[in-house]
């Protein structure tokens, strides 16, 4: 092919420019992405080369190199993974053919921090290497296919890229950036090798750079022909615990998740028994902008004994808990394993169930130490001591619960196994409490003598929740009711119906009975005043018969003079309305 000029897809061009221009004082990210682009080259050709050892050529080590040269005012990536083809280089670099594009223009903020985490989620990376560079070359020749089909692309990051036909003989890519006139500060192995150690030290291969040895005629650091890794190349999995500090962990979280904030909780598990793996799972802070997408796949990337065999791996988790990020590396699965594989695998079952257990266990952890512990005296003069560490959890589960919570109710319906578990972890509003922080646990221990069911309410908002006149009757005799104002509470309620031996009763259906806490009086009151009532009541269903299924006395309003309820086992007016608006 001998050189050609083409433009880049209208959207490439657009995102060049907002990247570029949006992302200006976060730099160093291109190198990031770089190197992350180089990784996941290795990556891939490690996994093509599980059938085809040929791949491989005459260089098993798999690496990335990261050079630059001052004169020539240039920093050079090179890896060689799996590389590209003509026809990919100008696919993968000229073309988003990726949905997310268009979504994450739209998402640019304008904060350049968040931009920059961004630009990693939605996989649009390589282009931040326009950042620092008004012309980057890419070379490359794809595995397996001959030295005289390498490719030459180049761009200035406007409106159009160049490709051509190159004879190489190394097998993946090398990534040229030349770099604009202030970013010369990249031009140093001190800044380049600190930028990799903040954000590529997890990159399980060797990230390797020139040694650098002091020239005393010179007076000045020269390059030597030695190379040395920059990076611990250890997958932090693998390691011991002990041997791994907390800002390790929370690093390791940013560099897989992309995002800026440390995470609230991790779990870093050996797992042993018929199936063997290693968990590393971690619970985010703030929830991801696309939360209620069901079809987001799982934060969980699979690794067969250390080789990176997939991201966002689905079955390794259920789709309540899609929001976990982390790692899960297992021996017993086949390194060739497929996505459908994957489901139906007895392995991966017992994976899941295992996940699923330890993200539960963190949660009841959290919910445990949530509320600010205090060094209370106790009568006796002992003063209990609350560890530091307990400390630090105080108010960290209702943290997470106002990002995740309604997330975390799916789970009732969709993970019978646990719907206990799931149930404890619950929290709403009462009619005693402002803040969503009433579990069914607490609920019951302050329930009434002679309450036999746990009650509530859904509506759109707190305000009409507590404003139902459903609830005049448990106000005056001073009972709790639950506020459920989340949009699936309703759905995910219906599959629970008990707590713990105690009822759930939704105070909005049926004939509320109050059973033991009704008084003999109030209910023969009821009683006769039904009685009074019927011709009323008869002249009530027959002008409402199109619109009401019965008209009845009742004991539930104290205040109002009507409300409307519906039939036990019904959809609630709120539910209804919900799945209409649905379109259903
Ligand atoms: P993402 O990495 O999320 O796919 P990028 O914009 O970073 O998005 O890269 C776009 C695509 O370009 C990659 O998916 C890959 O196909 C190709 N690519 C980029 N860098 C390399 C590389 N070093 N080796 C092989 N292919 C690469
Ligand atoms: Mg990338």
């Amino acid at each position: 092919m001998s050189k050609q000029t083409l433009n880049f897809q209208a959207e490439v061009a657009q995102l060049l420019h907002l990247v570029t221009h949006s992302l200006y004082s976060n730099k160093e990210i291109f190198l990031r992405e770089l190197v992350s682009n180089a990784s996941d080259a290795c990556d891939k050709l490690r996994f093509e080369a599980l059938d085809k050892a040929e791949l491989y050529e005459d260089a098993p080590n798999l690496e990335v190199r990261v050079a630059f040269d001052k004169e020539a005012r240039t920093i050079t990536i090179t890896d060689n993974g799996i590389g590209m083809s003509q026809a990919e280089a100008v696919e993968h670099l000229g073309t988003i053919a990726k949905s997310g594009t268009k979504d994450f223009m739209g998402r640019l903020s304008g904060d350049q921090k968040k931009d920059a985490q961004l630009i990693g989620q939605f996989g649009v990376g390589f282009y931040s290497g326009f950042i620092v560079a008004d012309r980057i070359v890419v070379e490359s020749r794809r595995a397996g296919l001959p030295a005289a089909e390498g490719v030459r692309w180049a761009s200035g990051g406007t409106g159009d890229f160049e490709v051509e036909t190159i004879e190489r003989a190394a097998r993946g890519t090398s990534v040229i950036l030349h770099l604009r006139e202030d970013a010369t500060e990249y031009l140093s192995h001190w800044k380049l090798k600190q930028i990799i150690g903040k954000y590529s030290d997890h990159i399980s291969l060797p990230i390797l750079m020139q040694k650098e040895e002091w020239d005393s005629e010179k007076s000045e650091y020269v390059q030597k022909d030695e190379w040395e890794a920059v990076n611990s190349a250890s997958a932090l999995w693998t390691r011991p615990k002990k041997d791994i500090s907390d800002e390790q962990y929370a690093d390791f979280y940013k560099a897989i998740s992309y995002d800026s904030e440390a995470p609230l909780a991790w779990s870093h598990n050996r797992v042993e028994g018929s199936t063997e793996y290693t968990q590393l799972l971690y619970i985010p802070a703030k929830a991801p902008h696309d939360l209620w997408n069901r079809d987001k796949k799982a934060g969980i990337k699979l690794y067969v004994k250390r080789v990176f065999i997939m991201d966002e791996a689905e079955a390794l988790m259920p789709s309540y808990l899609r929001w976990v990020k982390g790692v899960v590396d297992s021996a017993d699965l086949p390194l060739n394993v497929s996505r459908e594989l994957l489901q139906e695998s007895r392995d991966v079952k017992a994976i899941r169930e295992g996940n699923t257990r330890r993200v539960l266990a963190m949660l009841e952890d959290l919910a445990k130490k949530d509320k600010a512990p205090e060094a209370a005296e106790g009568q006796d003069g002992v003063t209990d001591v609350v560890s530091e560490e307990d400390k630090a959890q105080a108010g960290k589960y209702s943290a997470f619960y106002a990002e995740f919570g309604a997330v975390l109710k799916e789970g009732l319906g969709e993970d019978f196994a646990n719907r206990e578990k799931i149930a404890k972890l619950l929290r709403f509003a009462s009619t005693q409490s402002d803040s969503v922080s009433v579990g069914f646990a607490d609920y019951k221990a302050r329930m009434k003598e002679g309450q036999e069911a746990i009650y509530y309410i859904t509506a759109d908002s707190l305000a009409a929740a507590r404003n139902s006149p459903q609830l005049e009757v448990f106000r005056k005799k001073g009972i709790e009711v639950l506020l459920m104002t989340d949009r699936v509470d309703e759905w995910a309620l219906s599959f629970l119906h008990e707590f713990d031996g105690t009822l759930l009763q939704s105070v909005a259906k049926g004939a509320v009975d109050l059973g033991k806490l009704q008084d003999e009086e109030e209910k023969k009151a009821a009683e006769q005043a039904a009685e009074a009532f019927k011709p009323v009541l008869d002249r009530l269903k027959d002008s409402l018969k199109d619109k009401a299924k019965d008209v009845r006395v009742t004991t539930r309003l104290v205040d109002s003079p009507a409300c409307l309820v519906v039939e036990d086992g019904e959809y609630s007016t709120q539910l209804a309305r919900l799945l209409k608006s649905a379109g259903q």
